[in-house]
C-alpha cells in the first residue's frame, strides 16, 4: 500500500499551527487515506524547531520572515529536509500539503508584506518536495490526487 506525506495540521491530534487551532481536515477521501493507515504527517516549521503558537510567517523571495521581522529561512530549510527524509523513507506516493502556508503551500501563498495578499507561488517544503520529484497536492485537490492514486496502485 502506498504511502502518503500530509501536512500534520490536516492529519489533525496535535496542535502545530502558528495559531494554535486545530483545524483537521474532514474530506472523506482524506479520512478513508487516514483510516487505512497511509498517511505520514509532518509539520516542517516543528521539525524546524519553531515553537506552537508562533508569530506567523511568510516568504520574501528565498528568505522566510516572522511577522516581527525574524528571520527564520534556517528553521524553514531544517523542517523541509526532515520532511523530505520521512517523504523518501516512507517511499511516499505524493503529498497533501495545506494550502498558503510558507512551508506547505503548494499553488498560493502570501506575498511577503503581511497585508493579507495572496500570490502564485510555494512553501519551503513544497519546493523542496517536488525539487526530488515528489508530487505535491492542496487540500483542494484531493480528487485528483485519489484518481491519481488509482493510477499508479
Ligand atoms: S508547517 Fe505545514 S503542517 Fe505545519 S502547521 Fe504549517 S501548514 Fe501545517
Amino acid at each position: 500500500m502506498k504511502k502518503i506525506l500530509v501536512s500534520e495540521c490536516l492529519y489533525g491530534g496535535r496542535a502545530v499551527r502558528y495559531d494554535g487551532k486545530l483545524i483537521p481536515e474532514t474530506d472523506p477521501i482524506f479520512l478513508k487515506w487516514k483510516e487505512e493507515g497511509r498517511l505520514i504527517p509532518v509539520c516542517p516549521e516543528v521539525f524546524g524547531g519553531l515553537p506552537t503558537p508562533r508569530i506567523d510567517s511568510q516568504r520574501v523571495g528565498e528568505r522566510v520572515v516572522m511577522r516581527d521581522g525574524t528571520d527564520v529561512t534556517k528553521e524553514y530549510r531544517l523542517g523541509a529536509e526532515e520532511a523530505l527524509r520521512l517523504a523518501l523513507e516512507n517511499d511516499v506516493a505524493f503529498a497533501i500539503m495545506k494550502q498558503k502556508s510558507p512551508s506547505c503551500g503548494s499553488k498560493i501563498i502570501y506575498d511577503g508584506t503581511f497585508s493579507g495578499r495572496k500570490v502564485p507561488g510555494q512553501g519551503v517544503a513544497a519546493e523542496l518536495l517536488r525539487k526530488h520529484e515528489i508530487k505535491v497536492f492542496g487540500e483542494e485537490d484531493l480528487q485528483e490526487a485519489a484518481e491519481y492514486l488509482a493510477s499508479i496502485e
